[in-house]
C-alpha cells in the first residue's frame, strides 16, 4: 500500500469528513517551504496550522532535538531537566513574569485546561466560574471545547457543565453591542465582561484570546487593556490565550505585550510558536501571585510528558532563533507591509468586506455579498465553493492558503522572504480577481 493510501484508510483525521480527506505526504522543507513526494514545493502563507513561525526544518531546532535525544530523551516531572528548568526561567524572563512559576503540558487545549484549574485553586474555595467568548477557539478536548465558542465544537460540551459563561465578542466589523465604532465596541465588549462577573457569583478566571485566534476575530485595542482593568478591579484573574497570538505572531514575543503593563495578564498559555511546532509543546505562565497562592497546596493535576526534554530542547532552541535572528521585530516589519498590500487588495476587489490584523504576520481577509451592507458571502461558517476553489487553486500554483468560513487568514512563517511574500499576494490577487462571487 503506497503511503497516500495508508494515510486515506489507516488514519482517522481531524476536522474533516474522512471519506472526502485526500492530501499529498509532506516529506520536507525548509523556510517558508514545503514539499510533497511527488516534489510539489508550496509556499506556505499559514505556517500550517499556524504554528511553524520559525518555518519548516529549521536547523537550530533540528539540532538541538538531535543533540538532546542522544543525552537524555526522557525523565518525568517527578525529577528534574536541564531543558526544562532552562526554558521555564527564559519565558519567565520574556514575559516579565520573574517569580512566577511555569508548568509545561503538551499542547495547546491541555494548557488553557490547566490554566482554568490553577486559576480556580488559587482563588481558593468551591471552583469558580470562567467567563469566555463566543467566536473563540481554545482547544478540542472537552473542557477545552466547553471554553471555546467555536462553531464546530459547541454542540460537543455544554458551558455550564464545566462552570463556563460566554459573552459576545469583541467583532468590531460585526459589533455585537451595536457600538459606532471599533474603539467602542472594544471597550464596549469588555464592559459587558465586567457586568456578566458583577451579575455571577463566584466568577474565577476570564479566559480570552488577546489578538490572532482561527475564528478571525482581532479585538480593537481598546479591548485588552479594558478587560485587564476590569478583571483586577474585580479580583478575577485573567488568562491570556496566546497558543495562537505568542511568539511574534502578533509582532510581540505576547500579544498582551503590546498594551505594556496595563496588559499584562495573571496567568498565559503557550504553544505552538514555543517550539515552531518542531516538538509538540504547551505551557502555563503563571504570575508570581498566582504561583505564591499555589506554593503551599498540594497540586493534583500532572501529565507524563509535562516538559518532556526533546520539546524544552526544541523550546529553548526557538526562543534562540527568535533573538537571534530578531523575528518579532520582523514580523511587526512585514506584517505592516502586508496589511498595507491587503488593504490595497480591498481596494480592487469589491468581496473583500474587511482586513484586520496587521499588528504582526497575521492578517483576515472578510468576504462580503456586498460591501455596503456587510452582507456575509455565506453565513458562518459555510464556505462559498469559490473560496473552497481558490485553495485548490492557490495550492495548483504553488501557494498554501487557510481558509475558516468566510475567512482567508494569513499567517505565514515570520521567515517568509519580503518576495516570497510579495510572489504570494500577486498569486491572491489573481485568484480573488479569477474567482466567481456570486
Ligand atoms: N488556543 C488557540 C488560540 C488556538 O489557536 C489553538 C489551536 O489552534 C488552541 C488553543 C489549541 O491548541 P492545540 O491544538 O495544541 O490543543
Amino acid at each position: 500500500m503506497s503511503t497516500r493510501n495508508a494515510e486515506r484508510h489507516a488514519v482517522l483525521h481531524s476536522w474533516c469528513v474522512q471519506a472526502d480527506w485526500d492530501a499529498p505526504t509532506i516529506v520536507g522543507g525548509q523556510g517558508a517551504r514545503f514539499w510533497d513526494e511527488d516534489g510539489r514545493v508550496l509556499l506556505d502563507m499559514s505556517s500550517l496550522s499556524e504554528c511553524m513561525n520559525l518555518g519548516h526544518q529549521h536547523p537550530a531546532l533540528v539540532k538541538a532535538i538531535q543533540d538532546q535525544a542522544a543525552a537524555l530523551c526522557f525523565t518525568t516531572a517527578a525529577w528534574g531537566a536541564e531543558p526544562r528548568a532552562r526554558l521555564a526561567v527564559r519565558l519567565l524572563e520574556k514575559s516579565g513574569f520573574e517569580g512566577g512559576r511555569v508548568f509545561f503540558t503538551l499542547g495547546g487545549a491541555d494548557a488553557n485546561e490547566h490554566a482554568v484549574k490553577f486559576a480556580r485553586q488559587a482563588a481558593g474555595g468551591p471552583p469558580g466560574l470562567v467567563i469566555t467568548r463566543d467566536r473563540s477557539y481554545h482547544g478540542a478536548s472537552y473542557a477545552a471545547m466547553a471554553l471555546s465558542g467555536d462553531s464546530r465544537t459547541t454542540s460537543q460540551a455544554d458551558p455550564s457543565r464545566y462552570g463556563v459563561v460566554r459573552v459576545p465578542p469583541p467583532y468590531a466589523y460585526r459589533c455585537p453591542f451595536g457600538s459606532a465604532s471599533d474603539a467602542e465596541c472594544g471597550t464596549m465588549a469588555a464592559a459587558h465582561v465586567a457586568r456578566t462577573i458583577d451579575e455571577r457569583t463566584g466568577v474565577s478566571a476570564v479566559l480570552m484570546e488577546p489578538n490572532a485566534g482561527t475564528n478571525g476575530i482581532v479585538a480593537p485595542d481598546t479591548f485588552w487593556p479594558a478587560l485587564r482593568a476590569e478583571t483586577r478591579k474585580r479580583g478575577v484573574s485573567l488568562i491570556a490565550d496566546e497558543v495562537m497570538s505568542g511568539f511574534g505572531r502578533c509582532g510581540e514575543w505576547f500579544a498582551w505585550q503590546r498594551y505594556g503593563e496595563a496588559g499584562r495578564p495573571d496567568l498565559m498559555t503557550l504553544a505552538k510558536g514555543l517550539t515552531g511546532a518542531h516538538a509538540p509543546l504547551g505551557a502555563v505562565v503563571l504570575s508570581a501571585d498566582i504561583a505564591a497562592r499555589l506554593d503551599h497546596q498540594m497540586l493534583n493535576t500532572g501529565l507524563t510528558y509535562c516538559g518532556h526534554p526533546l520539546s524544552c530542547a526544541a523550546g529553548l532552541a526557538a526562543m534562540q532563533a527568535y533573538e537571534d535572528e530578531r523575528l518579532i521585530e520582523r514580523s511587526r516589519t512585514l506584517g505592516a507591509a502586508m496589511f498595507e498590500r491587503l488593504t490595497a487588495l480591498q481596494a480592487g476587489h469589491a468581496v473583500i468586506g474587511d482586513v484586520r490584523g496587521g499588528d504582526g504576520l497575521f492578517a483576515v481577509l472578510e468576504l462580503v455579498k456586498d460591501r455596503a451592507t456587510r452582507e456575509p458571502l455565506r453565513p458562518w461558517p459555510e464556505v462559498h465553493p469559490s473560496l473552497k476553489s481558490l485553495v485548490a487553486r492557490g495550492r495548483a500554483a504553488g501557494v498554501s492558503f487557510a481558509i475558516r468560513g468566510n475567512l482567508i487568514l494569513l499567517a505565514p512563517p515570520l521567515v517568509i522572504t519580503e518576495p516570497e511574500l510579495a510572489d504570494a499576494l500577486i498569486v491572491l490577487d489573481r485568484l480573488i480577481a479569477e474567482s466567481d462571487w456570486s
